[in-house]
């Protein structure tokens, strides 16, 4: 018995060291800011798609910056750099995406997790939940993309939320009266899609994507999606996984695909090739936002303009299509 409690203990001790790559809970730290608030709480996080949720939901209380601050970074390949950990260790709190997403950042939030400097991750909430709506592989493996489906957003601003109060008591009003005003924000910005999707009929709602990041969208807004690469852009795709889209695109006459801020176009461009030499004119349809959004101070710096503007690219390419094939 005494053998067993032993194993539990260890277990349990191993499995809160293993957060940070399961992304479990945040550490609570149980600290409060300085001087009651009154000095913003630095927080760094990893993506800017992170930056914006933690704009919107930490408000004034937050000085935010992002180590993956642009749109062509790649968050599943990026490997932080002694000057980024140097930015992570000096944040009062740092707030991740999880599930893999940062691919390369495992061992720097693990030695932050080390230090004592709370480590937040968005989508905790979301692994917890039973049933869950995280989209998994056959392995098990749960889908990083979870912003582009406003309901889980919103989630993640709640989770986010609760995470910053347990840090700054003294904000928990304002983090929760934050995150519900969110919620209502992609809520309308969930309809506002959906409307704007609405010229789309339902035999052209495929979308061809450089990398797999658009099941949650897929779901959310009723399109069959085919990606090049998988949910991560660490492996290359095989060439029979690009002559099966360029059969999918040529026999149902798609007439785009689109391209992504954060990814190369290589192997668009060879979907587009291969297409024409079928006799197919398959063209680029718009740049979508994937891992990123936009520069800040452009409607694109937030989520919700950064999936507008996705949905106008959309419905712009493959509803032009669908009057031509009339
Ligand atoms: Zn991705």
């Amino acid at each position: 018995m005494k053998t067993k409690m032993t194993s539990v203990v260890t277990l349990l001790i191993a499995t809160s060291l293993l957060f940070v790559s399961g992304c479990g809970s945040s550490s609570d730290s149980g600290a409060t800011s300085e001087d009651g608030g009154s000095k913003p709480i630095a927080v760094v996080c990893t993506t800017n798609v992170i930056k914006d949720l933690v704009r919107q939901i930490g408000g004034e209380r937050v000085a935010v910056t992002a180590i993956m601050d642009g749109p062509g970074i790649d968050p599943h390949t990026y490997t932080p750099s002694p000057r980024d950990t140097n930015a992570l260790t000096a944040a009062d709190v740092v707030v991740y995406s999880g599930l893999h997403l940062e691919g390369q950042f495992d061992g720097a939030l693990e030695s932050l997790n080390n230090r004592g400097i709370p480590v937040i991750c968005v989508t905790a909430a979301l692994s917890s939940e039973s049933p869950g709506r995280l989209i998994r592989s056959e392995g098990g493996l749960a889908d990083p993309h979870v912003w582009f489906d406003p309901d889980l957003w919103a989630t993640c601003g709640e989770s986010l939320a609760a995470q910053l109060a347990d840090f700054d008591p003294a904000g928990k009003q304002e983090y929760m009266a934050a995150a519900a005003a969110f919620a209502q924000q992609m809520a309308e910005t969930k309809a506002a899609a959906i409307e704007r999707l609405r010229s789309v009929p339902d035999d052209r709602r495929i979308l061809v994507t450089a990398h797999d990041a658009f099941e949650y969208f897929s779901r959310a807004f009723q399109f069959q999606v085919e990606a090049v690469q998988g949910i991560s852009t660490e492996s290359e795709p095989g060439l029979r996984r690009v002559n099966e889209l360029i059969t999918l695109l040529s026999e149902k006459k798609i007439a785009a695909v689109f391209t992504e801020q954060s990814v190369s176009d290589k192997n668009i461009s060879a979907l587009i090739e291969g297409c024409h030499s079928r006799g197919h004119q398959l063209k680029i349809g718009g740049r979508l936002f994937s891992d990123t959004v936009g520069a800040d101070g452009t409607p694109e710096g937030s989520l919700a303009g950064a999936l507008l503007h996705n949905v106008n690219e959309i419905a712009t390419a493959l509803a032009a299509d669908a009057e031509l094939a009339q």
